[in-house]
């Protein structure tokens, strides 16, 4: 059976190219009815944090892709955090040792550095030369006496690794750009390099799909792994391997956890909703087929296939995943967008944290105004505040007063006033009735400079959601008001 995992470091804020990974992994597992594993590679003690844990939990539950074992949901080859799991690393290192697939190594990082100097001078490889690789016991007791203390080493074998990467093919490395690593630093602490492995040995990984930055560990892992297997530790299984591609940002560099762009938070600050945001992503390196850009998950968890994605770099175009994200948006229906808008407007102040009803019915009321108009829920903020701004507190913005509520201007809100004062039913079409025979008809103007003044009296903007509804959900009394406010 199909076993995948998605394995980040809490060290900060997800990025999207995390993000990518993740959502290939989950798919390929719900495609294969396999089990997504959800790890937490926290080993690092000085750059992990209790608090980005939490954030990446809470990050993976709002995108919706849920994991079949991990931290919450537990399972049976747990604990799924790599920092409970410390004894662990430890037997197994003992273990390599003794069998030989792993040795300490005495060299200090001034003896490193000189020969390092030395090979690049000879046009030598510049990795470990295997120096330390056969030490006799008296010569480590030398070391020792010395006080010095060993890294542990894996002895890498020396042949060619040959892989058959799920995404690029056929990979070979050459032991010459391969050389003996550190598993195990002199303090005893284990490295991505030993408990990566490990832990996709103990939790019976079957496929790691995983970004292009780890290709170069991949060389490393298999061997250790097919060490594992030997020694009998772990479920027995070395992982195939599907490296995806490189996700590049402006300028075509690639895009990194620094950038501004790149975290997670801001994309759930901004308002994309998580099945927009991962179509997205989806596209980054896959198709659905044809020409077909808008999917939801299940569809795609129903058409992924490893095989078909692309191994070239992929462009994160931010105007294109905004454009995704806004047909996500116009396919909610408008209980569920209203329900979604909910967190925005109590962030920006114009909702308590417990809305009324009457707040809530508005708001349902108002959410088709927008619906078509929005590319992220932010955007809802702007254009929905002046129906929930107190009167005390609703401001008509300044540049829009000064360009459209002139004296010309205030004169056509006069009449708007009016009109509207005299209404007895008080809905879109009564109004926007009124409103034209008063003001087109009436002062003969042209619609276009007709409604502008009313609109930035009444919504405070030039760019308001449709001007008639936006009245009547405003109700007559706070129209009024601010008709009359603003002019003085
Ligand atoms: N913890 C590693 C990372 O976040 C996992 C890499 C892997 O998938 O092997 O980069």
């Amino acid at each position: 059976a199909v076993r995948v995992r998605f394995c980040p470091s809490p060290t900060g804020n997800l990025h999207v190219g995390n993000v990518r990974t993740a959502l290939f992994n989950w798919a390929f597992a719900r495609h294969h009815g396999g089990t997504f594993v959800f790890r937490v590679e926290d080993t690092d003690a000085a750059r992990d944090s209790e608090e980005s844990y939490q954030g990446l939990i809470a990050s993976l539950r709002w995108l919706g892709l849920d994991w079949d074992e991990g931290p919450e949901v537990g399972g049976d080859l747990g604990p799924y955090r790599q920092s409970q799991r410390m004894d662990t690393y430890a037997e197994v290192v003992e273990k390599l040792i003794a069998a030989g697939y792993a040795y300490y190594a005495y060299d200090t990082p001034e003896e490193l550095e000189e020969r390092r100097e030395q090979a690049r001078a000879e046009g030598r490889s510049s990795g470990y030369d295997g120096l330390h690789r056969d030490l006799t016991a008296e010569q480590r007791a030398e070391f020792e006496a010395t006080g010095r203390k060993p890294v542990v080493r894996f002895r890498m074998p020396d042949e060619p690794i040959t892989f058959d990467d799920l995404v690029r093919g056929e990979v070979t490395f050459d032991p010459e750009h391969v050389s003996d690593y550190v598993i195990m630093r002199a303090n005893g602490q284990p490295l991505y390099t030993l408990t990566n492995p490990v832990d996709d040995a103990a939790m019976g990984i079957t496929h790691v799909l995983r970004g292009e930055d780890l290709l170069s560990s991949t060389p490393r892992q298999i061997p250790l792994h097919r060490a594992l297997v030997a020694l009998g530790i772990g479920e027995g299984v070395v992982p195939q391997y599907g490296h995806l591609p490189f996700v590049m940002g402006p300028g075509n560099r690639k895009l990194s956890k620094r950038d501004p762009g790149g975290g997670l938070d801001t994309y759930r600050e901004r308002g994309f909703l998580p099945e927009g945001l991962l179509n997205y992503l989806a596209l980054l390196g896959w198709s659905i087929g044809g020409d077909r850009e808008l999917f939801s998950l299940a569809e795609m968890a129903e058409a992924f296939e490893i095989e078909r994605v692309n191994p070239n770099p992929a462009q994160f175009d931010l105007k294109k995943c905004e454009a995704i994200n806004a047909q996500h948006i116009r396919e909610l229906d408008v209980s569920e967008l209203a329900g979604r808008l909910v967190p925005y407007l109590t962030d920006a102040g114009l909702l308590g944290p417990e809305p009324t009803s009457a707040e809530l019915e508005l708001l349902a009321q108002a959410t088709p105004l927008v619906n078509e108009r929005i590319t992220v829920l932010s955007e809802a903020v702007d254009m929905l505040a002046f129906l929930f701004v107190g009167d005390a507190t609703f401001r008509v913005d300044p540049d829009d007063a000064a360009k459209l509520l002139t004296e010309d201007g205030l004169g056509v809100v006069r009449a708007a006033h009016d009109a509207l004062a005299g209404l007895e039913t008080f809905d879109t079409p009564s109004i926007e009735q009124a409103l034209r025979d008063a003001l087109v008809e009436g002062l003969g103007l042209k619609p276009r400079h007709a409604f502008g003044p009313v609109r930035v009296a009444v919504s405070g903007r030039r760019i308001s959601p449709p001007l008639f509804e936006s009245i009547e959900l405003l109700g007559k009394e706070r129209t009024l008001t601010r008709l009359a406010a603003a002019l003085g």
